[in-house]
């Protein structure tokens, strides 16, 4: 008998990769992908969620001269 009547499923715990504390509330500060297999993804706990830079989905096609329009 499995016994799983009357049980909570386990809130989605993910451990934060900068202060490896294991978070409730776990943000995705990065998508890994591996060209052979699956990729992963990073979680960070909403403290350290700040420091990490957003999701490059949206600016990875950023010019990587910095600041552009100001060369004479
Ligand atoms: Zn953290």
């Amino acid at each position: 008998m499995m016994g799983t009547e009357g049980k909570a499923p386990r809130p989605p715990v993910r451990m934060c990769v900068r202060c490896q504390v294991t978070t409730e509330t776990p943000v995705v500060v990065c998508v890994v992908h591996q060209n052979s297999g699956p990729g992963f993804v990073v979680y960070a706990c909403r403290a350290c969620a700040v420091h990490f830079p957003p999701q490059p989905d949206a600016r990875t096609t950023l010019p990587q001269s910095g600041r552009a329009g100001d060369e004479r």
